[in-house]
């Protein structure tokens, strides 16, 4: 009901992803969760498998997923997953509650491993992807959506390192899109009230260097 209101609120500006969705479940995703730093293993095993998911398809559309992946997927447990065995495979490609790509299941599964391996030679996989900026969230000031990169110098590093490692579906977008949603980089734009309601402390201010793209990343059209 609180969500129902804001939306009714003229006052209360948002990322125009958002927005323009029109969907409580994004407005809800955008409001609390996209952009705020995440350092819990499980949670950024959760998005690298749904950013991964979404390839080709769109953010909304693994969101709206989402409950059904924690169920499937055993809460996201890199651990449980890393020892799915080919019925698990067949199981999953039978849930209609999921997007039924074998490709991605089964990176999923190459990817626990991988995600496993990481973090018993980092000591957290927490630490090891958050190098990829320095351990600190970057801020950018963009104000409209169009200004918003595809990708960047560091999700380029972070898909290069992730791919040598063995991890799949993990290109530049999908990384950058990552970095978006665990606050590895803070794209909400200038007007949006989420923008520098958080991470105050934490944060690196520094002008974009322009890759040579003027695509956009943003959950919606990833
Ligand atoms: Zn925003």
């Amino acid at each position: 009901m609180r969500i129902v209101i804001e939306l009714e609120e003229p006052s209360v500006r948002r990322c125009e992803w958002a927005t323009l969705s029109k969907s409580p479940l994004m407005i809800q995703y955008h409001d609390k969760e996209w952009g705020v730093p995440v350092h819990d293993d499980m949670v950024l095993f959760e998005f690298l498998t749904l950013e991964g998911a979404q390839a080709g398809l769109t953010w909304q559309t693994a969101l709206n997923k989402r409950e059904n992946y924690r169920r499937a997927l055993h809460d996201f447990d890199p651990a449980k997953i890393a020892r799915y065995k080919n019925r698990d495979i067949k199981r999953l490609l039978g849930d209609p509650g999921i997007i039924r790509n074998r490709l991605k299941i089964e990176a999923t599964i190459t990817n626990a491993k991988q995600f496993l391996t990481a973090r018993k030679e980092f000591g957290s996989f927490d630490k090891y992807v958050w190098q990829f900026v320095g351990g600190r969230p970057i801020k950018h000031k963009f104000a409209s959506l169009g200004q918003i990169p595809p990708i960047t110098r560091e999700s380029d590093s972070m898909s290069k390192e992730l791919r040598e490692r063995g991890f799949r579906f993990v290109g530049p977008t999908i990384c950058y899109a990552f970095m978006q949603a665990v606050g590895m980089v803070n794209d909400h734009t200038t007007k949006c009230f989420r923008y520098g309601t958080i991470w105050r402390k934490t944060q690196i201010v520094r002008p974009f260097q322009k890759t040579g793209s003027v695509a956009r990343s943003t959950p919606e059209n990833l």
